[in-house]
């Protein structure tokens, strides 16, 4: 591999090219395992971002995609529609809580955010109500890349100041303090309370990360906490929207984590392993109040459209990634990992240099008091055959639901060797 030319001229996510951070040339993958080019193998704790829930080169994803490019790899979906649209379409209905009917097919993620806000804007606007139009996000959020989305990230982690003229001012309330498994006060809600009844006028909706507020910081919270905001926003007139990308398909141990909390969103996004990691496909779920309101409004359509929408073989990917899943014993999986991460994680928490240790679904985070230096780390892992990515002082593995508990253990020694004291 010509990796001269790739220090030199290819852009990696949040990279630098005049003192480029050292890459991995990876020449396969199979399984749970990265096979680098000069034949060492990794076993991959990070699902690719979340993303490869069955590991890598998975038969019955191969084949979807085989076989839905033998009929179309892609046609345009304005005025045209096909089977994987609406195979995938019926199973995202099924799935996500139960108000949830109407389905947009955005391209990734940020898309499906962007797409999101637009709803709940031009639901706003078609109500007469268009002075509704900001929102109310959660410090140490995080909701994409693009310029929508990024207002509504963490304004200190999302560098906000950076862009401060192209942003769109929105509110923030305070991350959510109780953890997850511990009770809530009212005090933990004063601020986000007071917030939204102070400017419910001009709040369109809240936007939150259910339960596992993920690149903004690793953070598990109150099932509790994610009821009170969907009270606070039906007293008070405002549409919950919920990022699922990064948890959706059962990785906090629920199918979605909204149901940790038996709640519904008006507006839910799923993006990251609805391929099964294969390639990029998002969307954007709402009620049918939310798509008729819309609808009703002066420009009388949804008034977003990218060209790639509805992918066939992104579409036929996901069905399948969604069928195996189902079709597997993915709840004793996810709670067998997280019981594991608990346990072989948990010598870590003596550790001087360690603050916290924590493990939900098929999370498990070691929160550093300090910065780790990332480079250093992550040579370390790989001298132990393990794939991790730490960012700031996280350093955390999600790894595919089907590793090996041998597997596993290999993963969490390595983290326990790196990170402990010595
Ligand atoms: C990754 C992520 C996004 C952005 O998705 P992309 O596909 O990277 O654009 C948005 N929200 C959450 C919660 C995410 O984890």
């Amino acid at each position: 591999m010509d990796l001269e030319f790739d220090r030199d001229h290819i852009w990696h996510p949040y990279s630098s090219l005049i003192n480029p951070p050292p890459v991995y040339p990876v020449a396969r993958a199979d399984g749970v395992r990265l096979h680098l080019e000069d034949g060492r193998t990794l076993i991959d704790g990070m699902s690719s971002w979340w993303c490869a829930l069955h590991g890598y080169n998975v038969p019955e994803l191969n084949r979807a995609a085989r076989e839905q490019m033998e009929k179309m790899s892609h046609v345009m979906f304005g005025g045209l529609t096909h089977e994987p649209a609406i195979t995938l379409s019926k199973k995202l209905v099924e799935i996500t809580p139960e108000p949830l009917q109407r389905v947009f097919l955005a391209d990734s993620g940020s898309v499906s955010v962007e797409v999101a806000i637009k709803m709940a804007l031009q639901f706003w606007q078609s109500q007469g109500r268009a002075q509704k139009n900001k929102l109310l996000a959660l410090r140490n959020g995080y909701h994409g890349d693009t310029f929508g989305a990024m207002a509504t990230c963490d304004p200190v982690t999302g560098m906000h100041h950076l862009f401060a003229s192209q942003l769109t001012q929105h509110f923030f309330a305070p991350a959510p303090r109780p953890k997850f498994d511990k009770p809530c006060s009212d005090a933990d809600f004063a601020e986000l309370q007071s917030l939204i009844e102070q400017h419910r006028d001009q709040l369109a909706g809240v936007i939150l990360e259910p339960i596992v507020q993920g690149a903004g910081g690793m953070r598990f919270y109150s099932p509790e906490y994610l009821r009170r905001v969907r009270a606070l926003c039906d007293e008070n007139d405002l549409l919950l929207i919920a990022d699922e990308i990064a948890t959706g398909f059962g990785r906090t141990g629920k199918l979605f984590a909204c149901e940790h909390a038996g709640i519904s969103p008006d507006i839910l996004t799923v993006g990251k392993a609805l391929t099964g990691g294969t390639m990029t496909l998002a969307a954007t779920l709402c009620t049918d109040r939310v798509a008729e309101g819309i609808c009703r409004g002066e420009a009388g359509v949804f008034m977003h459209g990218p060209t790639f929408m509805g992918n066939p073989l992104a579409c036929a990917v996901s069905s399948a990634s969604i069928d195996l899943l189902l079709g597997s014993p993915w709840q004793q999986r996810v709670a067998a990992i997280e019981a594991q991460l608990k346990r072989e994680l948990a010598p870590l928490k003596e550790a001087s240099t360690v603050a916290d240790v924590r493990a939900l679904g098929a999370i498990g985070v070691v929160e550093m008091r300090e910065p780790v230096d990332m480079q250093r780390v992550q040579e370390a892992l790989i001298a132990h055959g393990v794939w991790l990515r730490p960012f700031g002082k996280l350093v955390y593995a999600m790894p595919p639901y089907v590793m090996s508990a041998e597997d596993l253990s290999q993963l969490t020694g390595a983290m326990v060797d790196v990170l402990g004291d010595r």
